[in-house]
C-alpha cells in the first residue's frame, strides 16, 4: 500500500489542481492531513476517492475537491477564527487547523461530535468541537473571521451573519432546487453584504435542532 502522502499528491493533482483549485496553502494542508484517519476503517483504501464517503449515522465526509474549493473560497487571512457548521468526521476542521486557523466546529449528532473531538485531539489538531445546533452559530467565540457551512442549507441563518466580523466571509451550499445546491460566498463589508456564486454541489441536509441518538432518525450507522 502506498503512503498517504503519495496517495494525497495524486489526489491533489488529478482531482483538485486539475479542476482549478490552486491555493498552495490549501493543497499543502490537504497533503499533510491523513484523510485515512477520518474515514471508517473498511473505507481506508478509498480515502482518496473522488466523492463523498459514508461515515455512519447517514452522514458523509465531503469529496476532497469540495473541501479544497470551499476552503479556497474562504480566502482566509493568517490565524483566522473559523466557525464550521457540520463537523461530521472532523476532516474539514483538521484541514483548517493544519493551515493555522483557530477552528470552532459544531455538530448536531452527539456520537459524531464525540468521535470527531477524540480523533482531532489524537492527531494533535486544537479544534473546539461543540455538540449543538449549528443554525444558532456559537456566540461565545464570535465574532468569526469566516463561517463555513458543510451541510445543505435552505436559507442563510441570521445567527451566522450576525456572528461574522467585518471583512469576513461565509461559504454555504444553498439549496437552489430539491437535491441541488450552489455555493454562496457572502462577504460582510462595512457597507453591508456582497454575494457571489461558485459551483453547484450536493450535500447532506442541514437539519434543525439536535440529532437523536436513535439510528432510525438519522439513517443507518
Ligand atoms: N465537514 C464534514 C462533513 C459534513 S457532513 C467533514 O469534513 O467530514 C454534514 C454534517 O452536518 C453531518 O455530520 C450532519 O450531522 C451535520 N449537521 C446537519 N445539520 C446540522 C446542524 N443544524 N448543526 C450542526 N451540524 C449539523
Amino acid at each position: 500500500m502506498k503512503s498517504w502522502r503519495e496517495r494525497a499528491r495524486h489526489m491533489i493533482d488529478s482531482q483538485i489542481r486539475a479542476r482549478g483549485v490552486l491555493d498552495s496553502r490549501v493543497l499543502s494542508a490537504m497533503e499533510r492531513v491523513p484523510r485515512t484517519e477520518f474515514v471508517p476503517e473498511e473505507l481506508e483504501p478509498l480515502a482518496d476517492f473522488d466523492g463523498p464517503l459514508s461515515i455512519g449515522r447517514g452522514q458523509t465526509i465531503s469529496q476532497p475537491f469540495m473541501v479544497a474549493l470551499m476552503t479556497e473560497l474562504l480566502a482566509l487571512p493568517e490565524r483566522t477564527r473559523v466557525l464550521e457548521i457540520g463537523t461530521g468526521s472532523g476532516y474539514q476542521a483538521a484541514v483548517l487547523a493544519e493551515m493555522g486557523m483557530e477552528v470552532v466546529s459544531i455538530e448536531r449528532i452527539e456520537s459524531l461530535a464525540n468521535s470527531a473531538r477524540d480523533r482531532l485531539a489524537r492527531l494533535g489538531y486544537p479544534v473546539l468541537v461543540i455538540h449543538g445546533d449549528g443554525c444558532l452559530g456559537y456566540p461565545p467565540k464570535a465574532p468569526y473571521g469566516a463561517v463555513l457551512v458543510t451541510a445543505a442549507a435552505s436559507r442563510v441563518e441570521k445567527a451566522w451573519t450576525e456572528q461574522m466580523g467585518t471583512g469576513s466571509r461565509l461559504v454555504v451550499p444553498l439549496a437552489v432546487e430539491p437535491g441541488l445546491e450552489r455555493l454562496l460566498v457572502r462577504v460582510k463589508t462595512v457597507a453591508g453584504f456582497r454575494d457571489g456564486w461558485s459551483e453547484f454541489c450536493r450535500f447532506v441536509p442541514l437539519l434543525p435542532g439536535l440529532g437523536e441518538e436513535r439510528p432510525e432518525e438519522d439513517g443507518p450507522s
